[in-house]
């Protein structure tokens, strides 16, 4: 007998790198942008110019790394943003949609325009 308590690896993020997400909470409440990379494991996202952190760098003159400050995008919880509807250009949970041929695709909750190509 076997027992089946171990739940598939699967990612619950509703995400996607490229997708137009809405920042829901935290600094960046009220900001919009693309996703630039998901962490799945992680639960987070990168957002273009959101959560921007200030790295100091020393320079590496090997790496032809210049020293200073270097702003770059960090890392958003996914909880933390919702994706931006294309249609209805407003910030929404995502569903799903099944397609004719048995193909699962995201669809906005508010409109039910599909998000994936
Ligand atoms: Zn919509």
């Amino acid at each position: 007998m076997t027992l089946h308590h171990e739940r598939p690896l699967r990612s619950t993020i509703s995400i996607r790198k490229g997708d137009q997400v809405r920042i829901i909470a935290g600094r960046d409440a009220g900001k919009s942008g693309r996703v630039l990379s998901v962490n799945a494991k992680k639960n987070t996202v990168v957002v273009e110019h959101a959560q921007i952190i200030k790295r100091h760098t020393r320079p590496n003159p090997g790496k032809n790394i210049k020293g200073g400050i270097v702003e770059k995008e960090g890392a958003i919880n996914v909880s933390n943003v919702m994706v931006v509807c294309p249609s209805c250009n407003k910030h929404t949970r995502v569903g799903h949609n099944l397609l004719p041929d048995g193909t699962k695709v995201r669809a906005c909750r508010r409109c039910g325009t599909t998000l994936d190509k």
